[in-house]
């Protein structure tokens, strides 16, 4: 690991001056991607802004009956809140489905959006890699693609977001709270991230020395027929194949509205939308439901050792959907 400069700002504003000042700095919260990504020489940042004495480490209730999940509140801390188990079952489950106990203990709410990809070949500095250095190639294309995307891909990047977390916020509608030198703003979670087009280097929509500050989530009628559903090689420990948060809100086994979205198939959380619109107003069915999942995958592409993928995200949906129809939403 190269040598570096760390910064404890007192308070918010200190903290983005002091990134606004150093091209080349980065904000930690928990490290648990960072302090990897910079012993494997993939980020070499001259100075860290060191967050955790900066506050958002609360959870409270918004006055239209959701919550606001500080962005320095652990994961643990978040999955294990009784107002999250309680009205966002679904985002408990996501959340305790990805990483370990003690990463969980760790990393925070603000750095699981920061993530980034777990592609082989970004964390292999001797292979070419336009997210890791803009231009070099894409190794994973022609070369072992497993864990990669069916959609949204470029020809410069395949790459997978790996959070669950950010699967289930997307389901839910949350929105991003962020602030920089120009001031604050709120992002839909569904646009933070971004797709790797030409600009792979880029995983989110956030500008420079801006900041998370929290997670916002409206109010919700998906506590009761929700269910996190991850497909991965090992129980533990291991990132999505493929995963679906799926919710149904129901009157008399009707679908009123639904909620569905993917993880392990884009470079961003992936809501499909044209799943929900055809579940609207129809009956639950099994069936129904093996057809609403091959929505998604319309315009999906295998890469080769990733084909498999095709096939397992519309049963997975079905599956998720089939779980939250039954009220399995722990
Ligand atoms: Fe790099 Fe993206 Fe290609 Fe992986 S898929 S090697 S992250 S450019």
């Amino acid at each position: 690991m190269k040598p570096f400069s760390l910064t404890k700002p007192s308070d918010l504003e200190a903290a983005i001056k002091a990134h606004a000042e150093e091209p080349e700095a980065q904000f930690i919260g928990g490290g648990t991607n960072l302090l990897d990504l910079m012993k494997y020489g993939v980020m070499e940042p001259k100075s860290l802004v060191d967050l955790q004495d900066l506050g958002f480490q609360e959870i409270e209730q918004r006055s239209d009956g959701g919550l606001s999940l500080g962005a320095g509140v652990t994961n643990a801390e978040t999955a294990h809140h009784p107002k999250v188990k309680s009205k966002y079952p679904l985002l408990a489950q996501a959340i305790l489905s990805g990483a370990s106990p003690q990463l969980r203990n760790m990393a925070t709410n603000g750095g699981n959006l920061m993530q980034r990809t777990r592609c082989y070949y970004f964390y292999d500095c001797a292979t070419a890699c336009n997210k890791r250095q803009p231009g070099s190639g894409c190794a994973a294309l022609k070369g072992y693609n497993r864990i990669h995307a069916i959609l949204g891909a470029s020809d410069q990047c395949i790459a997978t977001h790996p959070s669950d977390m950010c699967v289930a916020l997307a389901a839910l509608d949350a929105v991003v709270r962020v602030k920089g030198p120009e001031g604050e703003r709120e992002i839909p979670l569904e646009e933070f991230h971004r797709l790797p087009g030409e600009h792979p280097e880029k995983d989110t929509v956030l500008t420079d020395s801006e900041l998370i500050l929290s997670i916002e989530l409206p109010s919700s009628r998906y506590s009761q027929h929700c269910h996190y559903l991850k497909v991965r090689d090992r129980e533990s420990y291991a990132f999505a194949l493929v995963s679906v948060a799926a919710a149904l809100h129901l009157e008399e086994g009707r679908i009123v509205d639904s909620r569905v979205a993917l993880g392990g198939v884009a470079h961003k959380p992936w809501r499909a939308r044209a799943v929900e619109d055809f579940l609207r107003d129809k009956d639950c069915d099994r069936g129904l439901f093996l057809q609403a999942g091959k929505l998604a995958v319309r315009d999906a592409k295998g890469y080769g050792h990733n084909d498999f993928k095709l096939e397992l995200a519309p049963r997975a949906i079905a599956e998720a959907l089939l779980q939250a129809w039954k009220g399995t939403n722990s």
